[in-house]
């Protein structure tokens, strides 16, 4: 621990602090979320983001070659004695004229930035990083998580590489293969409840409570600092300089939160000069934050969320039985729990939320996939978000956008393979049955 963080409570009419030495997850007052708050006075922050270049000079240094670790100084809460890595962030930002094209862009204007690249394959191994050195900081020797899939394959991945035991929740029947694969292999003691996302989120809150098992949802703070440095590699791979738009996917709504607090942060540190604004892309199955900012009008509000129309709201999921679908099973989520976070990003970031059909995310994640370098479903929502925007005028075809492609290609073969197969979609690439005879196979080739 250093004596430069702790944790803040983000309900403004509480408040309450608490050091980091403790798991606590929600405020044991209030039971509102809580920040990971630094006291930058204490923290030798350079002062020029293009600073930590130096530290590509370092690689053989494992916390200068960590996508997460080289931005320390923006993440201080612990010594560098509990600090975890396998190497995650090594992720590319890919200027993509083509994908431009699909959402009418002009050329020269879109970049993805590719998380798939990390150790399990999704961006949530940068959360991980940053957890797992929580969990040793706190010495903890059990973890568990509630997940769509991803999740697990990452906290199974980094708790084994801790010792730590590990336990994950998943839904019946909603998982991607790639993913559950994963946790698996990885050892992860796998528990499927019946039920969905948000039963096992429920879940594991109070078994983590009951049993002390240490919590890796995002509704962990310190996964949070680990992903601002998604952020932090945009700026760094745009030579330091911050896009017009960062457009993300919307499900528990970690990576929202967490890109809104890192915004906030650097220009509070005078690292950058504007703040880009954000787009939050739900599924039209799950698509609670839609609803509720653009019609329900929920804003942050100096953090006096009106908290009738969230209960309204899930009063009203509860009574009609709903459970979310969606094809995007990493974001198939209908009460994400950073929700206020969120809200309080969109304040920040001046941000928009829209919600993308599943046609319209598989025929994204197609186009992705032949131009780009593919991604998994949810991943897609991105692009298939920003046609709108762009078409709606929201976001100018000369603007620089840069979207957060969050999976690998792999976690789901399941969906490519039938979006594939048939020719279901707009971009469908099926296989071709031909006879073992050489002619007949050369007049097939195109
Ligand atoms: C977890 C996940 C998401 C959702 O991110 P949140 O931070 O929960 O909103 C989106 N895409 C992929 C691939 C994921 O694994
Ligand atoms: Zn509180």
């Amino acid at each position: 621990m250093t004596d430069a963080a702790y944790q803040k409570c983000i309900n403004p009419s509480c408040g309450e602090e608490f050091d980091c030495g403790q798991s606590l997850f929600k405020c044991p007052k209030c039971g509102e979320l809580l920040d990971v708050r630094y006291n930058w006075d204490k923290i030798e922050v350079p002062n020029k983001l293009s600073e930590f270049a130096k530290r590509w000079a370092n690689r053989g240094n494992a916390l200068d070659f960590s996508g997460v670790w080289r931005f320390r100084e923006l993440l201080d809460f612990c010594e560098d004695k509990y600090k975890v890595t396998i190497g995650e962030g090594q992720t590319i930002l890919q200027q993509n004229d083509a994908i431009a094209g699909y959402v009418d862009m002009n050329a020269g204007h879109l970049y993805l930035q590719y998380e798939g690249l990390n150790p399990s394959g999704s961006f949530k191994d940068n959360g991980m990083a940053a957890a797992f050195s929580h969990a040793k900081l706190v010495g903890a020797t059990a973890s568990a998580c509630a997940s769509t899939g991803n999740t697990s394959a990452s906290v199974a991945l980094y708790a084994h590489h801790c010792n730590l035991k590990c336990t994950v929740f998943i839904g019946s029947g909603r998982i991607a293969f790639g993913k559950l694969s994963q946790g698996i292999d990885y050892g992860a003691q796998t528990i499927q409840v019946q039920g969905d996302f948000d039963d096992c989120m429920r879940q594991v809150q109070d078994v983590c409570t009951k049993l002390g098992l240490y919590l890796l949802n995002s509704l962990n703070p310190f996964r949070l600092e680990g992903q601002k440095t998604i952020m932090y590699r945009i700026i760094e791979a745009l030579g330091w300089d911050v896009p017009d738009w960062i457009i993300v996917p919307g499900g528990n709504l970690g990576n929202s939160s967490a890109f809104g607090k890192a915004f906030a942060e650097l220009k509070q540190l005078g690292l950058i000069e504007r703040i880009p604004r954000m787009a939050i892309i739900n599924a039209t199955g799950a698509d609670t934050l839609t609803e509720l900012v653009n019609n329900r009008k929920l804003i942050w509000n100096n953090g006096n969320v009106n908290q009738a129309i969230i209960d309204n709201f899930y009063a009203d999921l509860t009574a009609r039985h709903f459970s979310p679908h969606t094809c995007a099973s990493a974001i198939e989520i209908s009460r994400p729990v950073n929700l206020k976070k969120c809200l309080r990003a969109i304040d920040i970031c001046n941000g928009v939320v829209r919600a993308v059909t599943d046609e319209e995310i598989c025929d994204a994640k197609a186009v992705i996939g032949r131009f780009g370098l593919g991604c998994e479903p949810a991943s897609a929502a991105t692009i298939a978000g920003l046609k709108h925007l762009v078409a709606e005028g929201i976001v100018q075809k000369d603007q620089k956008v840069a979207c957060v492609l969050t999976g690998h290609p792999l976690k789901d073969p399941n969906l490519t393979i039938n979006y594939h197969k048939d020719k279901k979609g707009k971009f469908s690439n099926p296989p071709i049955e031909a006879p073992n005879d050489l002619d007949e196979i050369i007049k097939l080739i195109k």
